[in-house]
């Protein structure tokens, strides 16, 4: 016991003798809680900052937070936990994240981190011999700018799997590859026209090379087989483990299907979603269809701090690495090519219109400046010409009905390059930019190419966009970044890959402090599902989802983060996860 909490908890004892006269007394004062944690560092990642030593849960809910002293006079528990100094935060809440696609990734040929063309394809052909002829072989995760920046072929995947179809995912999701064989069963061939904001990519002769950019990989991706429900559920259950081994409490759900809220429904029946999921529908999809949804899931009463349908999820481009993020003007080293945006500006902003008069929240895919500008402007078209639909949001959710809502905190997922002036448009809009740190890292090494000095300053604009006062919820994208969230504050703090490049951080001006980067992987996280006044943050009310950490993220030298880990991961008041470490 530290010396400090020593002499309050002798005076508590002594001011509690003197008033009660007895122990028994004393004792029979205590409240009885379900959960004790005690000796602990706890950063409640309040407004101010506060910094505890106790908490008290009882049942789902979290029932004080103070010094030992107070919490141990005024509670026993039964169950007590020693935290031996250690921090605890809230639970990581990922704002962005593929649950059910991260969980399968698991399951797929894995090809993250490739460095080689001749790797990527070894990886495929430990596949092709452990299948059968004829069934498909499907991955993700390869990046060809790890590999000199060409392209792959068909015939690539073909000298490897002459007999299986293949289609793989670039690590964005945006860019498919794909074999002969695949390409013949979708009926792919040198007459097929690319669907509007997709690419086939051609060899010379006009034949498609394999390579199928954005809404193009659909036509493949329609005629592989669907997963099963079991392999669903394997799938989310491998997902759920992971993020329990993070210290991941809440997850914000990019359209993992209306159908998969079944499955989450199911495992919550069993006692085993250990998170609480916060679903975006998929944008697209007809309003009358995504009203039918949000209808039929409401009519379950499915209590909505473990799954609740909120955001609607759609594209606006596709990505910097695949040079398809819409652009205003090209990239400065691809001068003919400014991207693609997945649809016209008016098209966009009356589906935007559309469907924020039906009172969903709006969350847009958007990466390049031009797509971050389309969906500003949808979103101020929405806030000009509907005014009362934008700013007086009071909607029936679930048999409730959600008032004091100022603004419907429609959200820009990445806003990875914006233009300068654009920067204040989020804060005047209430738009919330919902961003993913490890994206920089991942990206720096070819991010100034394609932008040039100037743009490359308005990206990944974390600190910008706090100074302009802006939500700025934190993911990883997972599967295209991996779930581990200690990788993510590492990339908010330091700005550098994980082997330190460059000294000092790239464009470090853009860092965050330690404490921002947990906030907005907790408090901001639980704002942009409106849920901030349930979670976020270790206070007396709030549900009881913690993170005990094995090193003091606030005070070791940022490279170290990198070797934190969950010490234990608390969900609805009960420990989910206790990894084996040795007390210090
Ligand atoms: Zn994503």
């Amino acid at each position: 016991m530290h010396l400090r909490s020593f002499l309050s908890t002798a005076l508590a004892l002594t001011l509690l003798f003197v008033s009660t006269g007895s122990r028994a007394t004393l004792y029979a004062q205590r409240r009885t809680v379900s959960l004790l944690l005690f000796n602990g560092k706890v950063f409640t990642s309040d407004a101010r900052g506060t910094v505890a030593e106790a908490v008290a849960i009882d049942g789902e809910r979290i029932v004080a937070v103070g010094t030992n002293a107070e919490i141990r006079a005024a509670y026993a528990g039964a169950r007590m936990i020693d935290l031996k100094g250690r921090l605890v935060t809230p639970g990581f809440n990922d704002a962005h994240i593929h649950f059910l696609g991260g969980g399968r990734s698991l399951l797929l040929v894995n090809l993250m981190g490739a460095r080689t063309l001749a790797e990527a394809k070894e990886r495929v052909a430990t596949r092709v011999r452990e299948v059968k002829p004829g069934a498909w072989i499907l991955g993700r995760g390869w990046d060809h700018t790890l590999w000199g920046g060409q392209w792959p072929t068909r015939a690539d995947l073909d000298a490897v799997a002459p007999r299986n179809p293949v289609f793989l995912q670039r690590v964005d999701g945006h860019v498919s590859w794909a074999n002969t064989a695949a390409l013949k069963l979708a009926g792919v061939t040198r007459e097929t026209k690319a669907p509007q904001g997709g690419e086939i990519l051609r060899d010379a002769g006009g034949e498609p090379t394999g390579i199928l950019k954005e809404t193009a990989g659909g036509l493949v991706g329609r005629v592989v087989p669907g997963m099963t429900r079991e392999e669903k559920l394997e799938a989310i259950n491998r997902a759920l483990a992971e993020a329990r081994r993070y210290g991941i409490t809440s997850v914000q759900d990019s359209i993992s299907g209306y159908d998969t809220l079944a499955l989450y429904r199911e495992l919550l029946t069993q006692g085993k979603l250990t998170v609480r999921v916060s679903e975006w529908l998929d944008f697209s999809q007809p309003v009358a269809e995504l009203k039918r949804q949000r209808e039929e899931f409401g009519a379950l009463k499915v209590d909505p701090l473990r799954i609740r349908i909120t955001a609607l999820k759609g594209y606006v481009d596709g990505t910097l690495g695949s040079r398809t993020s819409a652009m205003l003007a090209p990239f400065s080293d691809d001068p003919h090519n400014s991207g693609i945006p997945r649809m016209s500006p008016e098209q966009l902003t009356s589906m935007i219109v559309e469907r924020a008069q039906a009172g969903f929240q709006i969350t847009l895919h958007a990466i390049g400046d031009k797509a971050n500008r389309m969906a500003l402007d949808g979103y101020e078209t929405v806030k000009r010409d509907f005014p009362k639909s934008y700013w007086k949001s009071s909607f029936p959710y679930q048999g409730l009905t959600v008032l004091q809502i100022a603004s419907p905190r429609h959200r820009i997922e990445h806003a990875q390059v914006v233009a300068p002036s654009d920067f204040a448009r989020f804060r005047d809009l209430g738009v919330i930019a919902s961003m993913q740190p490890s994206h920089a890292i991942s990206d720096k090494r070819w991010a100034e190419d394609r932008l040039g000095e100037y743009r490359v300053q308005g990206a990944y604009a974390w600190h910008t966009m706090k100074a302009f006062g802006v939500h700025t919820p934190f993911g990883t994208d997972w599967p295209v970044e991996p779930i581990n969230p200690y990788l993510g504050l590492y990339a908010a703090v330091t700005r550098q890959s994980t082997e330190g490049d460059p000294a000092g951080g790239w464009w470090p001006q853009q860092r965050v402090t330690i404490v921002d980067a947990i906030r907005d992987y907790t408090s901001e996280g639980a704002y942009a599902s409106f849920e901030e006044h349930n979670k976020g943050q270790i206070a007396p009310g709030m549900l009881a989802d913690l993170c005990v950490h094995t090193r003091d993220l606030l005070t070791i030298k940022p490279e170290e983060i990198l070797q934190t880990e969950a010490a234990l991961t608390i969900f609805d008041g009960r420990v989910v996860y206790e990894r084996d470490v040795q007390n210090k």
